[in-house]
This record gives structure tokens, C-alpha cells and sequence, in this order.
């Protein structure tokens, strides 16, 4: 379009035209040709705004998607390490119980086993100043009588949930 509005103007300075008709359609074509190249700057100009505007976005969400994964790192990372501790834990257990049970008489485990899982996962429970800490019922007096008359060795239990009772210097004897 530049082009064409040099050339007309070249036309038009040259003298070539001299037809006052042609002379004036010249003008008007270079004027036109001028108010369209106008419009064409301020469309691009438009256009780039727009651009500039969006690559701002685009640099703000790229921050804020970063910023996002960053927490995600982190997040995972101790996610990780509580899995780490937890399976630590466990294992480091699942060893102290396998040394308990292994002091514990056959039927007797058998019998704590079979409580346990009726007992929704506690078998045994503490006797404490007459309370069996597994239903936290208070044991009647004649049930502490029987109690306190058993040999140290004999296998007590609750008399309301069944569970194993483990005596101890708390217990209310
Ligand atoms: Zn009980």
C-alpha cells in the first residue's frame, strides 16, 4: 500500500498527468490510501497491546504454576519421609512383638490372639485401682478377692469384656 501511494505521489509530482479529471481521481486515491494506512497502524498497534498484555499473563501463570510445583515438591517430600518413619516404625514393632510373643506361653497367645481380634484389637488390658482399662468397668469386690487370692503366674481376666487382665503395683490388690 506504501508502495502504491509512492508511486501515485511520483505520478502526480512528475507533471505526467495532466488531466485535471485524472489529477483529482490521484489525490483522492492517495488520500485514501493514506487514511487506510492509518487505520492499518492503529489495528497493529492494537494488536501488539494485546500481545504485550498476554505475554504478561502467560509470564504471571508460568510464576504461579512453579510456585505450585514448588509446594508439591515439598509436600511429597514429606509425605516420603512420614512413609519413611511410619514403615521404620512399623518394622521396628512388628520385631518387639515377635520378641514378646516369642516369651509368651503357646496357648496363652492363643488365647490373647482370639481376644484380640473379638475385642476389636486389645486382648489384654491393665488392671488399674480396680478398673479394667479395656471396657473401664470397675471389677466387683469379690471378683478382686479372686484376683488378689491368684498366683502371680495365673491368667486373670475381666469379668464384664473377658479380656486378659495384667496386673501391676496399680492395680488397688
Ligand atoms: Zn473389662
Amino acid at each position: 500500500m506504501r508502495q502504491r501511494a509512492a508511486r501515485d505521489q511520483q505520478r502526480l509530482d512528475s507533471g505526467a498527468v495532466t488531466s485535471p479529471k485524472d489529477l483529482e481521481n490521484l489525490q483522492r486515491e492517495i488520500t485514501s490510501l493514506a487514511k487506510r494506512q492509518g487505520d492499518l497502524e492503529d489495528v497493529v498497534l492494537e494488536v501488539m497491546e494485546r500481545r504485550e498484555s498476554a505475554q504478561e499473563r502467560v509470564a504471571e501463570l508460568t510464576e504461579r504454576v512453579a510456585s505450585v510445583q514448588t509446594r508439591i515438591d515439598e509436600a511429597t517430600g514429606r509425605r516420603d519421609a512420614a512413609f519413611e518413619e511410619i514403615d521404620a516404625e512399623t518394622a521396628s514393632v512388628t520385631k518387639e512383638r515377635e520378641v514378646v510373643a516369642g516369651s509368651v506361653p503357646a496357648d496363652l497367645l492363643k488365647l490373647y490372639d482370639k481376644l484380640r481380634e473379638q475385642q476389636g484389637g486389645i486382648g489384654a488390658a491393665k488392671l488399674y485401682q480396680r478398673t479394667c482399662q479395656g471396657c473401664r468397668q470397675e471389677l466387683a469386690i469379690t471378683d478382686i478377692n479372686e484376683i488378689r487370692a491368684a498366683a502371680p503366674d495365673t491368667v486373670v481376666r475381666c469379668e464384664n469384656c473377658r479380656r486378659i487382665l495384667v496386673r501391676t503395683s496399680d492395680s488397688g490388690l
